[in-house]
């Protein structure tokens, strides 16, 4: 009923049913092959991560609302859907707590995770950290909190040793950031072509161009609490220190104040967006070649073989793929680095470090988290051998699940050392996490060539689950309107239903 009204007022739409344009197409050997009468438009994403997962469930969204004939197809080289948001069980074991292998946590100003919780009737829960939060210089606990990471605001220690002004103009810093971040969430949302132009629009130039240290100092906040308390946010949640990494980053890493995770992994969310769009999922399914064989038209070799589209959504960070593109796609792309991430599960029946394992005095009670700082190594010291150490509650009676993130292997001799011999089960991950973030003010484009779409271009922005749904959106919206000549994800009615939906309103979902 709502699809044939909307299409009765929106003649625009009709373009939607138009059959491909260029009826030939050529195989992989270069034959020229007459395309099918009348078949559906296909569009094929590449990687069902958060990117690709929610850039198909955008797609059927819009056919929902339109009534659109779009076939989707989704390729993934991976057994499973989730991309870099994947769970593991201790000792192999599916009765036990499933525990994060990638990304953790996700936050309220986090729209779409959030809703899509709601939504599918997910299990969302505060974070899983045992209590205390300290932070280790390689040589010296220089601070410790009682409550979780999320509480050292309120601690008064905190106070003691940064004052009172360095954390209140960082929590301004923070809360300025997801204002403008909350913007792209209501009817009025940006779009963008390039990420470059985006940073413009929501008047992030200034953030971006400059490395958190640089940018918090200039706002007087002192040396020593962004050497500390930022450094661990930025080395805990992206793996680089503060004078390194783009200040838009590093107020990202400050904002997970009541963060939470879905119960049983938040790749559920993920294949919920793609079963809930009806999109032929293709697991298994290494994606070998793009080759572009008309103006609309293109080619995608993979492990089952090649299928022609009207376009392509690269949902993966590009360097990482070994896809072969047309070098007017690739020479589009800047060369990426991504931090190279070791992650280590370990199961120990210590109920926190020994402080011996840190040479610690034996009166130190070591917090469950346990976030670094560069600043020793700075100084001459030598540098943690983990970003982070953390306790992530008990996976059975008496025995626990630590995380460490590491930019080296850890080693079983390490591992026993820090535990004092009681180590179970380990499991380790290497990740090519996130991109290096330095300061920049140029950006990828989002669209490569007519019709070739680049979710990922958002990493070196901002890299979370979420921005990537807010990439896809973006991409799905451009793609509506370029490729099909619609009118984009929602139409001209971008706009609340009422006053009462206006406060939770959520582009995307609610238009
Ligand atoms: C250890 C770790 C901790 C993190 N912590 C957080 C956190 O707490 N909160 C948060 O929001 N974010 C976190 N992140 C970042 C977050 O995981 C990413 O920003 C986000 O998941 C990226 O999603 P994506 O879909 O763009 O990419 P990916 O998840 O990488 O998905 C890309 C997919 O493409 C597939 N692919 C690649 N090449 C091909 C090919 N040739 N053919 C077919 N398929 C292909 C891959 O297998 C993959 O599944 C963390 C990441 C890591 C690694």
């Amino acid at each position: 009923m709502r699809t044939s009204l909307v299409l009765a007022l929106l003649p625009a739409i009709s373009a939607f049913q138009l059959p491909f344009k260029l009826p030939f197409f050529n195989n992989h050997s270069g034959q020229q092959l007459l395309q099918p009468a009348n078949t559906t438009p296909r569009v094929a994403i590449i990687g069902a991560g958060a990117g690709g997962a929610s850039a198909a469930f955008w797609i059927s969204k819009a056919k929902e609302r339109f009534g659109l004939d779009i076939e989707v197809d989704v390729y993934e080289k991976e057994p499973y859907i989730g991309g870099r948001s994947t769970v593991v069980f201790p000792y192999g074991n599916t009765s036990l707590p499933a525990v994060e292998l990638g990304a953790s946590i996700f936050v309220k100003a986090n729209k779409n995770m959030w809703r899509a919780v709601d939504e599918f009737n997910l299990t969302r829960r505060d974070f899983r950290d045992e209590k205390g939060m300290g932070i280790w210089d390689g040589e010296k606990l220089l601070f410790t909190a009682s409550g979780g990471w999320w509480t050292w605001w309120d601690n008064a220690k905190a106070l003691f040793r940064y004052g009172f002004h360095s954390p209140r103009r960082t929590q301004v810093f923070v809360d300025n950031m997801i204002n403008k971040f909350l913007t792209l969430y209501s009817p009025d949302a940006p779009k963008w072509d390039n990420i470059t132009h985006l940073s413009t629009t929501l008047g992030w130039t200034d953030l971006v161009s400059q490395s958190t240290s640089e940018y918090l100092r200039s706002e007087g906040v002192s040396d020593r609490f962004i050497s500390e308390l930022v450094e661990a946010s930025t080395r805990v949640n992206y793996g680089q220190n503060a004078d390194e990494i783009h200040a838009l980053e590093g107020a990202c890493s400050l904002a997970p104040t009541g963060a939470s995770a879905v119960e049983g992994g938040n790749f559920q969310v993920f294949e919920q967006f793609v079963k809930r769009s009806h999109a032929n999922v293709y697991l298994n399914t290494s994606v070998k070649s793009i080759r572009q064989t008309g103006s609309d038209r293109w080619l995608v070799d993979s492990d089952r073989g090649s299928e022609s589209y009207s376009a392509i959504i690269l949902a993966a960070p590009y360097h990482s793929t070994n896809i072969e593109v047309p070098s007017e796609v690739s020479s589009r792309i800047p060369p990426q680095p991504y931090v190279h991430l070791h992650v280590t599960l370990v199961a120990t029946t210590q109920p926190s470090l020994p402080p011996q394992s840190l040479s610690l005095s034996a009166s130190t009670k070591v917090p469950a988290m346990l976030l670094t700082t560069f600043e020793g190594a700075r100084n001459g010291g030598k540098e943690p051998e983990f970003n982070s150490l953390s306790y992530h509650g008990l996976i059975s009676e008496g025995e626990w699940v630590v995380k460490i993130f590491s930019k080296k292997r850890i080693s079983n001799k390490w591992l026993s050392k820090m535990f004092d011999g009681q180590v179970g089960w380990v499991l380790r991950k290497e990740w090519d996490a996130y991109p290096v973030l330095p300061p920049s003010t140029s950006f990828p484009d989002v669209k490569l060539q007519p019709h070739f779409y680049y979710v990922n271009a958002f990493e070196p922005f901002i890299s979370t689950m979420e921005t990537e749904t807010l990439a896809s959106r973006n991409v799905v919206d451009i793609l509506l309107k370029e490729t099909f000549g619609g009118s984009g994800i929602c139409g001209p009615e971008g706009t609340p239903l009422n006053d009462t939906a206006k406060e939770d309103y959520v582009f995307g979902w609610d238009c």
